[in-house]
């Protein structure tokens, strides 16, 4: 590229853009996009920025709809001529919004999104240093066909892997299993291997309404809560699962007995590795949960598959599509 790559920036809020007026009523989201990137230096030598505002929340707060408007506000930035986006915004959901993002981004330029442990007033604040490594990794021709990145603490993981994994580290994002995709250094992407098969789809129209419950199953547990989600008007369930993707044999009775009304993935609360498929054969099983109808995540932490189900039902995608959607993150070799 012989102009200087041109680099939009949205904010949506988080610890990034938090000042502490008076220490009992704790840190706020404050400062704008502007503000952010006006405390970071050489930033211009690197990219054309323009910097706008989204939203002013932590990120508890986002909601999925204000995550389809940042997608649409990123998708008019590049359709205007940006190579790359970055998004800044709290890291709580940071695993979340990443990763819905990932799904939907069919395009070829970097989403490149970070956020701050620290607060702007704090020693030690990582806010600058995040986001002028995020625009370093948005702006590399590396970095393309790569869908939605997180970068944090000079570190590039992929959206679908990426989890918060500590409460209060720096070095709180990690890949379980799969490793960082590639690290920022000396003002370039490196990246460890090459770009990961994408599944991406943009669909035309999605339903905001559609709500997927995620619930842990936890020692004794019979499955009654599941009865109650459906009650309260669900879409999907996620079960985040013993092991390799177990519930007790009555949950086991009261998912078959709740698929014909609404799908049920079971995923593995263990936080990393895949579910299996054909190793164990108990009642409450994999074996048993697919013979009643369950579907599995594969590599997918409950709180992803939450989001790719979620995606095939707010999508209108058939149910008998489900299967080989969820396929996808069981064999997940290039
Ligand atoms: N602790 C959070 C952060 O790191 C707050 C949030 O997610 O907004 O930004």
């Amino acid at each position: 590229m012989d102009r200087q790559p041109r680099i939009a920036i949205g904010a949506l809020g988080g610890t990034i853009c938090m000042t502490v007026d008076d220490a009992a009523a704790g840190a706020l989201p404050r400062l704008t996009a502007q503000q952010l990137v006006a405390a970071v230096p050489r930033l211009e030598g690197i990219a054309h920025i323009t910097a706008q505002t989204l939203l002013q929340l932590p990120s508890p707060s986002l909601s999925i709809p204000d995550v389809l408007n940042a997608l649409a506000w990123a998708e008019g930035k590049v359709a205007e001529g940006a190579d790359g986006v970055v998004l800044i915004q709290g890291t709580d959901t940071l695993e979340e919004t990443s990763f819905l993002l990932d799904l939907l981004w069919t395009h070829r330029e970097p989403l490149v999104l970070t956020g701050a442990m620290r607060t702007p007033s704090a020693a030690g604040a990582d806010g600058p240093a995040n986001i002028l490594a995020a625009v370093v990794c948005a702006a590399h021709p590396a970095s393309r066909e790569r869908g939605a990145l997180v970068v944090m603490n000079d570190t590039i993981h992929e959206a679908r892997w990426v989890q918060k994994t500590n409460t209060m580290s720096v070095e709180t994002f990690q890949s379980p299993t799969f490793g960082a995709a590639g690290m920022v250094l000396e003002g370039l992407a490196q990246y460890f291997r090459p770009p990961s098969k994408r599944h991406a789809q943009r669909p035309v129209k999605l339903d905001a309404s559609v709500r997927v419950a995620l619930v842990e199953s936890c020692l004794d547990e019979k499955g009654d809560m599941l009865d109650a989600l459906v009650n309260a008007g669900y879409d999907g369930i996620v079960i985040a699962g013993y092991g390799v993707g177990h519930v007790s044999e009555s949950e086991a009775i009261r998912i078959e007995a709740l698929l014909p009304k609404l799908p049920i993935i079971i995923a593995s609360r263990t936080g990393s590795g895949s579910t299996a498929s054909r190793t164990y054969g108990f009642p409450g099983s994999e074996i048993d949960l697919a013979r009643r109808g369950a579907i599995f995540s594969g590599w997918l932490t409950p709180r992803k598959a939450r989001l790719l189900l979620w995606s095939l039902l707010a999508s209108g995608a058939p149910r008998d599509s489900y299967v080989a959607a969820f396929d996808v993150w069981k064999h997940v070799s290039n």
